[in-house]
Order: structure tokens, then sequence, then C-alpha cells
């Protein structure tokens, strides 16, 4: 399990999160829920060790991580932009961040060809990425992250840079890959509809707080303050 304990980012003289403590269970899928600005990207970053945390720590498994370097907290995140190497083959993307940890060339080829058969992108191996298409980036970021078999996926809106149909279709096979990879899935999105279909739990967040945790329909039926109610349509 995650622990985020009372955790402040500060840039400068702002705040943008004050004090968060939430508890994330092993292989919960949490959703990170709250409007432009409220702080969920960095919350994310500074799971992922790409963000310093100025207050509170984050542990996994009892271990604390926020003071360990990046490639060292067996983590994958997805980002928004995909952030894929362009000169890289889609196989040399996903074999990329496995060759730092020193896993074998053979598991690594087999680990490629399980997650390239999952995904559906086993024809695009050879290709760069600006042979893909939007909906095969994003496949394809995925494939890279389900590769390194982390302890936990982080997404950061994966799916806002599709069109609507591709986003409800691949809404639909994140929550079958959810139950394929038993690992924990911390998801960032803004909006409610992708956060009610994916999550165990919801965490609401506005205004440098968590305002509420729950599940879908604890949060939906239960909001606990006009915020969560307006945010996520609570019938009034
Ligand atoms: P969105 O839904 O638009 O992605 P978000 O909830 O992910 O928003 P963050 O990106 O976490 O929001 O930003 C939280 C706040 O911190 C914002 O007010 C933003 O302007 C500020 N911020 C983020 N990164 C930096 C930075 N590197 N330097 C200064 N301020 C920053
Ligand atoms: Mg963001």
């Amino acid at each position: 399990n995650i622990e985020i304990q009372n955790v402040t980012k500060r840039y400068g003289s702002m705040t943008v999160l004050d004090g968060l403590s939430l508890s994330i269970k092993a292989n919960e899928f949490m959703v990170f829920l709250g409007p432009s600005g409220c702080g969920k990207s960095t919350l994310l970053r500074m799971i992922a060790g790409l963000e310093s945390v100025d207050e509170g720590t984050i542990s996994i498994n009892g271990e604390r991580i926020d003071t360990l370097p990046p490639g060292q907290r067996d983590i994958a995140m997805v980002f928004q932009s995909y952030a894929l190497y362009p000169h890289m083959t889609v196989a040399d993307n996903m074999a990329f961040g496995l060759r730092n940890i020193s896993v074998s060339a053979d598991v690594i080829s087999s680990r490629i060809a399980e997650a390239a058969r999952m995904l559906e992108i086993g024809h695009l191996l050879e290709r760069k990425p600006g042979q893909l298409s939007g909906g095969q980036r994003q496949r394809v970021a995925i494939g890279r992250a389900i590769v390194k078999e982390p302890k936990a996926f982080l997404f950061d809106e994966p799916l806002s840079n599709l069109d609507a149909a591709l986003r409800v279709r691949t809404r639909v096979e994140l929550a079958q890959l959810r139950n394929r990879v038993r690992s924990t899935m911390i998801f960032v999105t803004h909006d409610q509809i992708e956060a009610m279909t994916l999550a165990d739990r919801i965490v609401v967040m506005n205004n440098r707080k968590i305002e509420q945790i729950g599940t879908p329909m604890e949060i939906y039926s239960r909001p606990a303050s006009r915020f969560v109610a307006t945010f996520v349509g609570s019938p009034t």
C-alpha cells in the first residue's frame, strides 16, 4: 500500500498542496479528481519522484520512497503527452527503462511480447512514434509502463488527448487491463465520468486540500461538501 502523510508542496511563496494525507491499498484503482490547477499532477509527480516533497512523507509497503531517486521507486508513470522517445522504435521505447534496471534480454523480449499482445500493438513494434496515431501512442506509453512490472502505475490524464470515441473505448480497455495487471493504479483526471467508471475510490481535490475520499457511490450519493456535489453532479 501507499501512504501519503502530511504532504505539503510549495512553489516559491505559493502553497499548492497543504498537509495532504491519504492511504492507497494494494491493487486499488485510485482516482485523483479535481479542477484544473488543484495540484493533481503535482501530487502524482511527487509520488513518482519528479518533484520534491517539502514536508511530509510518502511510503510504499512501509518503506519511505520520498527520499529515493525516481529510478529506485519501482513505479511507472504514463504521461498525458505519452513522452515517447521519437528516435526509437516502439519496441525500443518499451525496452528502454528495463535496460536501465538490467533486466535480461530474454525477459525483456517476453515481457514486450506479452504487453504487445494485451494492448494489440504487436504489428507496431518496429515503427517510430511519429508513425503512430494518438491512440496507438497512448497504448505504447501504457505498454512501456506494463513491461516494468512496477509496484504502482501512475496515469496523468492519459486519455485527454484522444477524441471522444477513442476516449470511451480506451477507458473500457483500461478497466479490463486493470483486472489483468493486478497492481496499484493511481489515475489523475478532471473528468467525473472517467473517475466514476474507473475508480475503486476517488480522492476529490480542490484548493490545496482533499475534499473527500470515497467510493464513486459514496461520493455521488453522499458528497461531503457543496463543492463535491457540484463537481460530480450529485442530485441536490
Ligand atoms: P490540470 O488539471 O490543469 O492538469 P493540476 O491539478 O494537475 O491541473 P498542477 O499541475 O498540479 O495542477 O498545478 C498545481 C498548481 O501548481 C497550479 O497552480 C500551477 O500553476 C502550480 N505549478 C505547477 N507546477 C509549477 C512549477 N513548476 N512552478 C510554479 N508553479 C507550478
Ligand atoms: Mg495536471
